[in-house]
């Protein structure tokens, strides 16, 4: 009997956990720098959650998520988007009333559960990055979310990066504008792929985003013409602070995202060559979501980055991590009798915070050696019977290969 893992799933062993873990020290190094505190929510939730926020007629809740029973009966579904549990939990853990007047900035790092059709950097359970911001109205808070994406891609070496920006509207708008969406779509229902066909009764915006349809979608008015005075200034005010930070971006009126929440701003980050869709990440604002869930009105908005799909556009890019990164010192020993103090030595050196292995089969100098570059240490303290005796441990460089003698007493400093 052998298992597998699942389908759409994915092992992140040693050799490529580096870089995941790189990415993410990045992510929670800046969302530090930017104010940020984490926030980390349980990996299941009340499935009503879910239905309620991000709506029942999107393709998440009709068909992607991953919802089971509990032995006490309560339906449950695993985290399927990051926004409404950090909304779930900033009510619950009243976050809110601490300052009338605070906003409040959380950023998280999660795995996220979807039945999705698995796809080059896109899996059953895949990791997001997001951040959310509650309790601001201001088109300069949209724009430091964007901001913040921005400057992430350039930092993990991303190029050509296309900042997309759209506005979906708000209630006074969006409802006017979906029905002239819909008289002009029907003109055309039966060319409009079937998808779409019943996207055009349940959640019509959708229809923009499909890409089999877009040229029916080149005819449809477009909601960017149709906002209200609000809308409309807070869609021109962010697009001005981001030409202030100096962040490219490109109006998109395609741009809908997929959840029912999302009101005013929406926002995608896309980048060449990694697969049709090549979006790394997105977002928008709610700001009718905290209500929804129970809680006064509150103004938020929020992105999520999609990890593996950073990592595959890195690839892309030809981005290598860590090709030449050595890291720590090896302890040889030279002959059994010094394999004690080898040990020892081992001991030392991880306690002063210094990686450090030894080779447990005891095997030949040459073999230890080979063994300390494969698993790319910096250098070897190589540690014989006359060593130990003199009190020294030669210390070899494996990179060039240059070996020299320090003091016992001295090596952790020397190398700290
Ligand atoms: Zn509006
Ligand atoms: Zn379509």
């Amino acid at each position: 009997m052998t298992y597998k893992r699942p389908v759409g799933t994915q092992d992140i062993v040693p050799g490529v956990v580096e870089e995941w873990q790189y990415v993410e020290s990045i992510f929670r190094a800046m969302a530090d720098d930017y104010g940020y505190g984490e926030i980390r929510t349980p990996i299941f939730e009340d499935t009503d959650l879910f239905l309620r926020s991000v709506g029942q007629e999107t393709d998440i809740v009709r068909k992607e998520m991953y919802t089971f029973e509990d032995r006490g009966g309560r339906s449950l579904t695993l985290r399927a988007e990051g926004t409404a549990p950090a909304v779930r939990a900033y009510l619950e853990n009243n976050l809110w009333n601490q300052d009338r007047e605070r906003v409040v900035k959380l950023y998280y790092v999660a795995p996220i559960f979807r039945y999705d059709r698995p796809q080059a950097g896109r899996y059953r359970q895949h990791h997001q990055l997001g951040l959310e911001v509650l309790g601001s109205p201001r088109p300069e808070v949209d724009a430091e979310i964007i901001t913040f994406a921005w400057n992430f891609f350039q930092r993990l070496g991303l190029q050509g990066v296309q900042v997309l920006l759209n506005s979906v509207g708000c209630p006074l708008c969006t409802p006017a504008y979906v029905q002239k969406l819909t008289a002009v779509m029907q003109e055309s229902l039966g060319d409009l792929c079937a998808d779409c066909q019943t996207r055009i009764q349940t959640n019509p915006l959708r229809v923009l985003d499909c890409k089999l349809c877009q040229d029916y979608v080149a005819r449809a008015p477009r909601l960017a013409d149709e906002l209200c005075g609000e809308c409309d200034d807070h869609l021109v005010a962010v697009q001005a602070t981001l030409n202030l930070l100096a962040v490219p971006c490109t109006l998109d009126h395609t741009i809908v995202r997929g959840l029912d929440y999302y009101t005013k701003t929406a926002f995608e980050f896309r980048v060449e060559g990694i697969g049709a869709q090549a979006s790394i990440g997105g977002g928008g604002r709610y700001d009718g979501l905290v209500e929804q869930c129970g809680g006064k009105p509150t103004p938020g908005v929020g992105i999520g980055i999609g990890l593996e799909r950073v990592l595959l556009a890195r690839r892309h890019a030809g981005i290598e991590f860590g090709a030449d990164q050595r890291d720590g010192t090896f302890v040889v020993a030279l002959g059994d009798g010094a394999w004690n103090e080898a040990l020892k030595l081992c001991y030392e050196l991880r306690a002063a915070g210094i990686r450090s292995d030894v080779d447990y089969r005891r095997r030949s100098l040459k073999a230890q050696l080979r063994l300390a570059d494969s698993e790319r240490y910096v250098s070897a303290a190589i540690l014989g019977d006359d060593e130990i005796a003199r009190g020294v441990v030669s210390l070899k460089n494996m990179v060039d290969g240059e070996q020299t003698e320090v003091s016992r007493s001295e090596l952790i400093v020397r190398l700290s």
